[in-house]
């Protein structure tokens, strides 16, 4: 099947399936995972995931096909925006096959939800400067520390973990990736509400949990190598929007926006004009990565350059339908009051705009890098988080 033809077969299952978008809140999760096991059994999760492990073996341009498509409908599927577009594209690239038997199709089919345990207090954009430690003892490890930010871990069965197994090494060489069991004593969750009102990300602290060996992935003090796995994939399905769930009505959408202001005057026909300009740049950069990919071109750190791209999209739409449709969008029970309030949010989760541009610099236009001292301390030697 040509792209044209999956895109319109995709098109007709989302109108037969979508379902409404005015559910209770309170329902979200077990319409999620109805609906996750319906898109499993039509073909659409895990579509560039190998059929081995419960995929459909195709590649990230049928995966922007439909997530292009899927982006017209509020589809309920946020509680597995991490599983499907981080965690579980890891422990296909990463894992082992016992772990890849064991994880990726109840993922795919909406029966487990994950959540990606790197930040901490102390270490967001530079993360490789976590504390959290693990400790193998026998043939487990245990864990102790506290992680911040970490989206939908109150939903989550399963988190993928980074911590410290050495701190006589370099930050990034004393590292290790696990799978952890959210459900573990010992693992504390404590939602943070946003200024959105949501309380989407949480605070979890790690109180002698203990992960079985055969839960690690990758090597011992491997695990940066694995984080940069994730990252990519991250980075990668935020700005192709997998798995994220789209709003059926943005209102501040061109057609919204045109409904509800004066489009005769020549001030605010510019101001559409340029948005329009953006969206569609933003667009077609991604058909282009998704074209790319389908001819065996990896995007890669251009990855970065799509989720900076749409960051900004996200703020200038915000801004602008702030100014267009005056003070009163800020109130909380206006129209555009979730859309203002969760707009930064896109700046910075995934890794801020800042680090975007440093990636885009040093990898994709060969500038030089960042100047990094730390690069051969060893990591008990320096002052990061509570050390020193
Ligand atoms: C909505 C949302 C969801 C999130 N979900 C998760 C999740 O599920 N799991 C998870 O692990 N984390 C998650 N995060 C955390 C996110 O990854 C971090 O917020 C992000 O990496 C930035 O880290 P920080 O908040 O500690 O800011 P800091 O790293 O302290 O940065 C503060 C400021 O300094 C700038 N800065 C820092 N270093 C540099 C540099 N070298 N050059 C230039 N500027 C720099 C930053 O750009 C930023 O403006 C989420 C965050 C948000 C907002």
């Amino acid at each position: 099947m040509n792209l044209a033809e999956y895109r319109r077969a995709a098109r007709a299952w989302l109108q037969e399936n979508a379902p409404a978008d005015d559910y209770p809140e309170a329902d979200a999760v077990t319409r999620a995972r109805e609906f996750m096991a319906k898109l499993y059994d039509a073909g659409y999760s895990g579509i560039t995931w190998p059929e081995r492990w419960g995929g459909q073996g195709l590649t990230q341009a049928e995966e922007r096909e439909f997530a292009a498509e899927a982006r017209g409908y509020t589809l309920p599927t946020y509680v597995f925006s991490i599983g499907l577009g981080m965690t579980g594209p890891t422990l296909v690239d990463r894992g082992t096959d016992e772990q890849r038997e064991r994880f990726v199709r109840p993922l795919l089919r909406g029966e487990e939800i994950w959540c990606q345990l790197f930040s901490e207090p102390g270490a967001g954009s530079d993360v490789a400067s976590l504390q959290t430690k693990a400790v193998l003892d026998g043939d487990h490890w245990i864990v102790n520390g506290q992680k911040v930010w970490t989206s939908v871990a109150h939903h989550a069965d399963w988190g993928l973990l980074l911590a410290r197994t050495d701190v006589e090494v370099p930050k990034h060489k004393g590292l290790t990736m696990f799978v952890v069991d959210m459900h573990h004593p010992g693992v504390t969750v404590k939602p943070l509400r946003d200024m959105s009102g949501r309380a989407n990300f949480n605070e979890i602290f790690f109180d002698n949990v203990t992960i079985p060996d055969e839960h690690r992935v990758g090597e011992v003090n491997d695990g940066w190598s694995v984080a940069v796995t994730t990252l990519l994939h991250e980075r990668l399905s935020i700005s192709a929007g997998v798995g994220m769930s789209g709003r059926r009505d943005d209102p501040t959408s061109i057609d919204a926006l045109r409904r509800v202001v004066d489009t005769e005057d020549p001030l605010v026909r510019d101001e559409l004009v340029e948005l329009h300009i953006r969206s569609r740049a933003l667009a077609l950069f991604n058909q282009r990565l998704a074209q790319e990919t389908k001819a065996g071109i990896f995007p890669g750190a251009r990855g970065s350059a799509a989720k900076l791209l749409l960051a900004e999209l996200t703020m200038f739409k915000a801004d602008l339908a702030t100014r267009l449709a005056g003070p009163e969008s800020a109130l909380a029970d206006h129209l555009l009051a979730r859309e203002i309030s969760l707009a930064p949010g896109m700046a910075l989760g995934g890794g801020t705009n800042e680090i975007m541009r440093n990636i885009v610099g040093d990898r994709v236009l060969n500038l030089p890098p960042e100047p990094r001292v730390d690069k051969t301390v060893p990591f008990k030697d320096l002052k990061v988080g509570t050390q020193g």
